[in-house]
């Protein structure tokens, strides 16, 4: 079926031609409820239920949901498919399950999470059961350590580098909201409020924060540790209790695997800023995070299976683990000051901040974010253990 853009009835009757999904369902096509979600910036969310079960089907547009006049590739959900498809062995059940995926509608049709909520919202209203990051934790030690150069034979890395090497419409978002354009007066930037304009001139005359930027840029596009998530905010988490799941993979591409940690890591540290009442929770969920990534990670690189490593014994193996974490935790404090950043002047700003009770408390609180998030950029190389990060956060 050539591609067209799904409504709720064309979609309704594109599911009764799937026999396997309209059956998940059960009932007649009539009794299904079907209900828009899309929330996000880039794609359509439709829930549907019916008698028997529900599902969750994603489309990609052809432009930016919330910006038609943006162009943007049809195949980033083919991209969503693959990464799924490469890790959900290895984090199962912190995803949802793949049922389908239509290459010619750009469609996804997966386990749809429910009573789940955003992590993002739940954040907002104070309803984020907490220890949820030690599970995003495991979830990253998991997904990066099945894809890495240390636990497989190089060719498996190879293949992931040509199978996600085409998602350069989406790797060049990146690229440009996070990477580039918050550091220079840029139309996407959305115009900063008068009493944050003289941050912002600064931010963008700093040389030696652009030094520091070129740095992360390097390592953005060329280490290709492991298959990244590539867009793990806490809008890209949904969670019920203790149940916490990722979504929305449409970014992934090879790469360092502090981008992952970085980013999640990121938007915890923007959370404290607009609500500063929760630094100790956030604190606490920080800590939570990089120790279970790191327990996670040591217990799986404990035995091999790659060409990195092969020739290392056990105390050389622990000697050149620790030194690969350190490196990983300096791109982790870098890529976090970055994602403060662009979340508070980019194009992409986070609803956080509408927890500021005034306009001076969103404006201390956007100020906070952007001085930590230099100071983490200028600083990411120096840090050797999660305390420098903390220190560097101020929530120690
Ligand atoms: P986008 O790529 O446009 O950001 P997302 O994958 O983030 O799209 O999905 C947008 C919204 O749809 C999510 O914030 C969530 O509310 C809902 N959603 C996405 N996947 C599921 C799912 N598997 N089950 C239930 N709801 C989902
Ligand atoms: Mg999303
Ligand atoms: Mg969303
Ligand atoms: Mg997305």
């Amino acid at each position: 079926m050539p591609y067209f853009t799904l409504d709720t009835s064309s979609l309704r009757h594109w599911l009764t031609e799937h026999a396997d999904l309209a059956s998940r369902l059960g009932g007649n096509p009539e009794d299904w409820m079907i209900r828009e979600v899309s929330d996000g910036n880039l794609n359509t969310v439709f829930i549907v239920a019916g008698p028997d079960g529900q599902l969750c089907c994603k489309q990609a547009l052809p432009h930016v949901r919330v910006a038609p006049e943006w162009p943007m590739p049809l195949q980033r959900a083919l991209y969503e498919a693959r990464y799924m498809r490469a890790t959900a062995d290895a984090v199962r059940p912190a995803a949802p399950e793949l049922y389908f995926y239509d290459e010619e509608m750009f469609l996804l049709v997966m386990e749809c999470l429910t009573p789940h909520e955003v992590l993002r919202s739940a954040l907002i209203r104070d309803d984020a059961q907490p220890g949820f990051s030690a599970s995003i934790g495991q979830y990253v030690a998991r997904s990066v350590h099945a894809t890495s150069w240390i636990s497989r034979p190089f060719e498996v890395g190879s293949k992931l580098l040509e199978e996600f090497s085409g998602n350069t419409a989406l790797t060049r978002i990146t690229v440009d909201l996070i990477l580039t354009d918050p550091f220079r007066p840029c139309s996407r930037n959305p115009e900063a409020e008068a009493a944050l304009l003289s941050d912002v001139t600064a931010l963008q005359d700093n040389k030696p924060l652009h030094r520091a930027v070129g740095v992360l840029q390097d390592r953005f596009l060329t280490a290709r540790q492991a298959l990244l998530h590539g867009d793990l905010h806490t809008g890209s988490i949904m969670l019920h209790r203790d149940d916490v799941r990722v979504i929305d993979g449409e970014f992934a591409t090879m790469g360092p695997i502090g981008f992952d940690c970085g980013l999640y890591l990121g938007n915890l540290a923007l959370h404290a800023c607009a609500a500063p009442h929760k630094q100790d929770f956030i604190r606490t969920e920080i800590i939570a995070f990089w120790s279970s990534f790191t327990n996670e990670f040591r217990a799986l690189l404990k035995t091999g299976g790659g060409d990195v490593w092969a020739l290392s014994d056990e105390t050389q193996r622990e000697e050149l683990l620790e030194n690969f974490l350190t490196s990983i935790l300096q791109d982790t404090a870098g890529f976090c000051g970055l994602e403060m950043i662009r979340r508070t002047i980019g194009f992409a700003q986070v609803a956080d901040y509408t927890l500021c009770p005034t306009p001076e408390n969103r404006t201390q609180a956007r100020r906070k974010a952007l001085q930590t998030g230099q100071r983490l950029i200028l600083d990411a190389s120096t840090v050797q253990n999660l305390s420098d990060v903390l220190a560097l956060l101020t929530l120690v």
